[in-house]
């Protein structure tokens, strides 16, 4: 089952890929409906200048099948390597990684830090399901403490990484967070990142817990999450005070110039032979 509203466009969609293989109720079809309605509500015709990069694990089958545009589906953690050597070699392309906490906040952590160090122009969706589902939900670098997995079945007991954060402190243009219970928020988000930033490296976290192996297991249906969710988030901007939310919003807002444009300029200094 998507979760999909009555005016869902198939447009940016390969048809002959749907449904979709995800589980029952994966919160991942409501991403896929706030990217086709940020497309287009941003009149984007079709994705012929989007070329779309994901690793491994549940997430990054959002763009390769199902999105209809170009899509590299790469090793696990490679996705953001792959997706700056296509913006070095072809700028005018937009870059675009989808993948999720057990590809990007793990194994590709190292180079997600230095893409947003580099500021280098690419948008990049970290879907955060808290666990490793592909492979039946195991422990992940975002998992909450004590939450029962396979490999923690006495619950989690490390600190889950704050990704945001992460980011939040390298030289990133743009980081947000939003849940899949905010749509509107997360689709306003996705229209920002192509429309009123269009340059350096622009994250977007979302918040979409594994309803087979986190819901489930908590005993709550995906509807439930989803009241949880409202429930437990919190703007950014009124969190101060507060613990043990979710806290949602905007983190980070700039347009200074990406890596591409630096690169550039360094090129041309080179070839005039000015340092
Ligand atoms: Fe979605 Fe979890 Fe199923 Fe993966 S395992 S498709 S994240 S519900």
């Amino acid at each position: 089952m998507m979760l999909v509203d009555k005016h869902f466009s198939r447009k940016y969609l390969r048809e002959e890929t749907l449904p979709t293989l995800f589980c029952p109720g994966c919160f991942n079809g409501i991403l896929i409906n706030a990217l086709s309605k940020a497309f287009e509500e941003l009149g984007i015709e079709d994705l012929r200048r989007f070329v779309f990069v994901s690793g491994i694990g549940c997430s990054s089958w959002i763009p390769s099948p199902y999105i209809r545009a170009d899509s590299l589906h790469t090793l696990h953690g490679r996705a953001i390597p792959v997706a700056t050597g296509i913006k070095l070699a072809k700028p005018e392309l937009e870059a675009v990684v989808i993948a999720g906490d057990g590809d990007l906040a793990s194994i590709g952590l190292g180079h997600l830090i230095h893409a947003a160090r580099r500021n280098i122009d690419i948008v990049t969706v970290l879907v955060n399901n808290y666990v490793y589902g592909m492979t039946r939900g195991q422990v992940s670098p975002t998992t909450p403490t004590e939450l029962e997995t396979p490999t923690t079945p006495y619950g989690a007991f490390e600190y889950p990484l704050d990704i945001c954060k992460v980011i939040e402190a390298t030289n990133a243009n743009y980081v947000a967070r939003w849940t899949i219970a905010h749509f509107t928020q997360l689709k306003d988000s996705i229209k920002d990142v192509f429309s009123r930033i269009t340059r350096g490296f622009r994250f977007i976290e979302v918040i979409a817990p594994c309803t087979t192996y986190v819901s489930r297991r908590l005993g709550k249906t995906p509807a439930d999450t989803i009241k949880d969710l409202l429930r437990e988030s919190v703007m950014v901007n009124k969190a101060k005070s507060m613990k043990d939310k979710v806290i949602i919003g905007v983190f980070k807002f700039e347009d200074k110039p990406g890596y591409i444009e630096l690169y550039r300029d360094y090129i041309k200094r080179a070839k005039l032979n000015k340092r």
